[in-house]
């Protein structure tokens, strides 16, 4: 439940009488409190693994410097504490970089059935017995009207989620096709647990995480799903998510084709 928040202003009507206007706050109050609540949750992120860090720095001072395995378990620890840092930093980059975007329409054709295939390659190379990918691309879709580099950080955010969050052995799908409205639709698809309804509409908030143990564990940093949400949204698309628990999730989102006016792209909420 939202709390409601009314501003009164007072002022004269042109004959001089005075008025009480009643101004609805409600909507500037929840976006400072989101505000608020961001750089704190931000700055506990990276305070976590920088403690870490300066604790066994200081392990590392004392007699635990001179052991050689025990002094390299403690680097490696500390590598994997910084490299969870940086990822949250680029992340948070990423983020203000996307917002102060917001209003510029992006308006270069992307071709994502070519994005895909490199993604794709990319992510089998790198990867060391985890799920297959399959691509399921559609070949008369036409190119959308993009960012290509933010394109394809929703792709890496959508498929890596659905590599992290997948079945062991579990096949990941990424789809293409043309959508009936004309606009083009990317489909993610695995088959993991799944994600509780109740998770569902809060999971674009950022550091929204159903299983924080699992996320961290997994090197997430509770905000990619934020920046697919601050891309789609910047691109004038729409993005859905559906889970089905034991089944697995698909990440659908909707772009509009490169040519059309983006203002007829009229979306639904
Ligand atoms: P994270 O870095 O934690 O993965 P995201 O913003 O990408 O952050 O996702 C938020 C949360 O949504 C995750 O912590 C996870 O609990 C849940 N989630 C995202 N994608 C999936 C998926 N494909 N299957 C199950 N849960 C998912």
């Amino acid at each position: 439940a939202r709390e409601q928040r009314w501003e009164m202003r007072i002022g004269r009507t042109a004959s001089g009488a005075q008025i009480v206007h009643l101004v609805d706050q409600t909507d500037s109050y929840a976006a400072e409190r989101m505000r608020i609540d961001f750089v704190a949750n931000a700055s506990h992120e990276l305070r976590t693994p920088l403690a870490s860090i300066l604790g066994y720095i200081e392990t590392l001072g004392e007699e635990a410097g001179e052991e050689k395995d025990l002094r390299n378990r403690f680097l490696r620890i500390m590598f994997d504490e910084a490299r969870r840092m940086q990822r949250l930093i680029e992340d948070l980059i990423s983020l203000s970089r996307i917002e102060a975007e917001k209003y510029r329409l992006p308006d270069t054709p992307v071709d994502l059935s070519l994005l895909i295939k490199e993604i794709r390659s990319e992510l089998v190379d790198a990867r060391d017995g985890g799920p297959p990918i399959i691509s399921a691309l559609q070949d008369d879709v036409p190119p959308v009207s993009g960012d290509r580099a933010q394109l394809s950080q929703v792709l890496h955010n959508l498929i890596g989620n659905a590599m992290k969050y997948g079945r062991k052995g579990g096949a990941v799908t990424v789809g293409l096709e043309r959508h009936p409205t004309g606009m083009v639709r990317v489909l993610v698809r695995d088959e993991g647990d799944g994600i509780a309804p109740e998770h569902l509409p809060r999971l674009t908030e950022r550091f929204y995480r159903v299983d924080a143990g699992r996320s961290r564990a997994a090197g997430g940093t509770g905000l990619g799903l934020a920046i697919v949400k601050h891309i789609v949204e910047r691109h004038r698309g729409r993005l859905d998510i559906e889970s089905t628990l034991g089944e697995g999730t698909t990440v659908k989102i909707l772009l509009p084709a490169h040519g059309t006016p983006a203002g007829s792209a009229v979306i639904k909420r």
